[in-house]
């Protein structure tokens, strides 16, 4: 397949930004993509030559090495280019600028009798760039600006502009993960209707390649009777929240399993005969980070094939309690992970099973899912079953709930006994409830939240970003609505640290799945992720945080504050725009109950 036609079809993709129109555009690209390479296909749209919980390397290249390969591509110099990327600030469209002038020049000099160089293909860009990844090594810088060169030499203008942007990591052409179910569905499916079919197997298995790649050999009726695959992580069933315990025990049928709730990471964790994978919560391969975890797992957990799930928890290892969770983020930092793991040792608490030995158990209710987990367990200091009782008595909950803060724990998860409380995969709903700490605020809960642009400071933060517009995720319409502008509670060298992370994500327009009616002074592609904590929840005009729902404005939290990074957490993962509907909601609840005399 020739990559002239992705590069074409970006072209157009970037022009508009209606979702209906993108993702059409995006059905009729997939319609003319050859099969054998649809995989690949999907993990270009998405900026990446492989799905990240492969844990393979990135492409990692900077842009002088960029400028370097262009260079040599074009025979112009790296100064000049330089200095036209200062003016234009894309180095994507400098290739394009440069190659369409020597392009037009060539042809007024041979008047189109200069012989055409092959035409780049999706198989060749993919295979150069794959050895561009993973070259190492004596002689490897060589190996990989030669690779870009030589793809570059043979690109055509807009092909150059799209290669140096992906190569980049600036694609920008404005595609999330639910628009290409979307257009998967209409293409292999025949319309929208689809979509819960595409979407359930994407839930099963987090891999757009892979589901892609069956569509389009297997067609609708093979992706149906998908299971989960030991190796690709399944996206993780989430929870809701609530703080008044008799309302849980009714939402979940008035039988509960109730667990401790760990704070610590969530681990998702595959064996598949002698290999052993962990993924995150948003399902990054961390294997590497938990050796002895692997360890555990493959000595204690019986089966040959499995996925099970459950919270890595730093503890102390004389007296078996549960350690803070920084604990982790000090043994990420460690460079020796020998070292890490003995300075900080955990256990991990298993608290679901998916999969085990070729059935899938997703489908299965949590009373099921559960015994078997417990069968297959062995009895250890290292991997235990979380901390658990079954009751329908309001005070007994509350009871285990003070007794699992008293612990260590962070509360407790409220799990449904229904015969039909399947584990359902990659969404948030009433099957599981969370059950937390009062933060001792109107707000009951922190939200998480996506930076979408940053403002300048006055006085003592002047010159610096010190404001920052945050946004909640509305998957209805993939796109990222604002709710607040955050200024307090980082520290100076938090600050100092945005700086530099801003400088690389800014850009001069709005990214194309931002809704916002305020301008920062930068906007900001929505990659990080923040954990905020405010005093209320109210509606204001300057924010579209569900807009629609009330006339006079959208959602917005009052004097918000940082608490801290999410890395843990995708753009996608944020706190849905839902959701702090459903806070405003019951926040107006809670002061409609208040006594009068507090309600003034
Ligand atoms: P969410 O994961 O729901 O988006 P979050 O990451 O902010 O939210 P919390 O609101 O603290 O996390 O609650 C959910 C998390 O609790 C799960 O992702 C999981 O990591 C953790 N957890 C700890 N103990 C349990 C348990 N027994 N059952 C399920 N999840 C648990």
């Amino acid at each position: 397949m020739e990559f002239k036609i992705i590069a074409e079809y970006f072209d157009r993709l970037e022009k508009i930004s209606s979702r209906l129109q993108l993702t059409s555009l995006l059905a009729d690209l997939f319609k003319k993509t050859d099969t054998n390479v649809i995989d690949k296909v999907v993990y270009i749209i998405q900026g990446k030559l492989w799905p990240d919980f492969l844990g393979m390397p990135e492409l990692g290249i900077g842009e002088k090495f960029l400028i370097r390969a262009l260079s040599i591509a074009t025979g112009v110099s790296d100064d000049e280019i330089e200095k036209m990327y200062k003016s234009v600030g894309d180095l994507g469209q400098v290739a394009f600028d440069i190659k369409q002038k020597q392009q037009s020049a060539s042809i007024l000099a041979f008047l189109g009798a200069q012989k055409a160089s092959k035409p780049l293909t999706v198989e060749k860009v993919y295979d150069d760039l794959t050895k561009v990844a993973t070259s190492t090594g004596e002689g490897s810088r060589d190996i990989k600006i030669r690779l870009l060169a030589g793809l570059l030499k043979d690109a055509s203008p807009l092909e150059a502009k799209y290669l140096v942007r992906f190569v980049d990591g600036r694609l920008r052409v404005g595609i999330g993960d639910a628009t290409i179910l979307d257009a998967l569905a209409i293409t292999f499916g025949g319309g929208q209707n689809f979509r819960p079919i595409v979407e359930r197997a994407y839930n099963l298995r987090a891999d757009l390649g892979n589901i892609a790649k069956i569509l389009a050999n297997g067609g609708i009726e093979q992706l149906k009777n998908i299971k989960p695959q030991p190796g690709i992580p399944i996206r993780p069933m989430l929870a809701e929240r609530l703080s008044d315990p008799a309302e849980m025990l009714n939402k979940v049928g008035n039988l509960a399993l109730v667990d401790y709730k760990y704070d610590g990471e969530r681990g998702q964790i595959h064996k598949a005969g002698d290999k052993i994978f962990i993924f995150s919560r948003r399902l990054e391969n961390i294997t590497n980070q938990y050796p002895d975890v692997v360890e555990y797992i493959s000595k204690y957990v019986k089966g040959n094939e499995f996925i099970v799930e459950g919270e890595i928890i730093p503890v102390d290892p004389e007296t078996g309690e549960m350690r803070p969770f920084q604990e982790l983020m000090h043994r990420k930092r460690k460079s020796d992970i020998h070292e890490a793991i003995k300075e900080y040792p955990v256990n991990v608490f298993l608290f679901d099973l998916m999969y085990y030995e070729g059935e899938d158990y997703t489908v299965k209710p949590l009373s099921e899912r559960r015994k078997k987990l417990e069968s297959i367990v062995e009895d250890n200091d290292y991997v235990h079953i979380a901390t658990h009782i079954i009751t329908d008595n309001v005070e007994k909950l509350k009871e285990f709930f003070y007794q699992a803060i008293s612990e260590g724990a962070e509360g407790v998860m409220v799990k449904s006994l229904a015969p039909d409380a399947i584990y359902q995969a990659g969404s948030r709903g009433w099957l599981w409830i969370k059950f937390k700490r009062d933060y001792q605020s109107e707000m009951a809960d922190t939200v998480d939240l996506v930076m979408v642009g940053a403002f300048y400071g006055k006085g003592r933060k002047g010159g610096k970003y010190s404001s920052f517009l945050m946004a909640a995720y509305n998957p209805d319409k993939d796109v990222f609505e604002t709710v607040c502008k955050v200024a307090s509670g980082f520290t100076d060298a938090e600050l100092d640290d945005l700086q530099k992370k801003i400088a690389e994500l800014k850009r001069d327009s709005p990214h194309p799945r931002v809704v916002s009616t305020m301008v920062p002074d930068v906007w900001l592609t929505p990659v990080l992720v923040a954990e905020i904590i405010g005093a209320e929840i109210t509606i204001s005009p300057l924010h579209t945080c569900c807009k629609d729902q009330y006339g006079e404005g959208g959602l917005s939290i009052r004097f918000p504050r940082f608490i801290r990074w999410r890395p843990d957490k995708s753009p996608e993962d944020a706190t849905t725009s839902r959701e702090i509907l459903e806070m405003y909601k019951s926040q107006l609840k809670k002061i409609e109950e208040k006594p009068s005399d507090q309600n003034v």
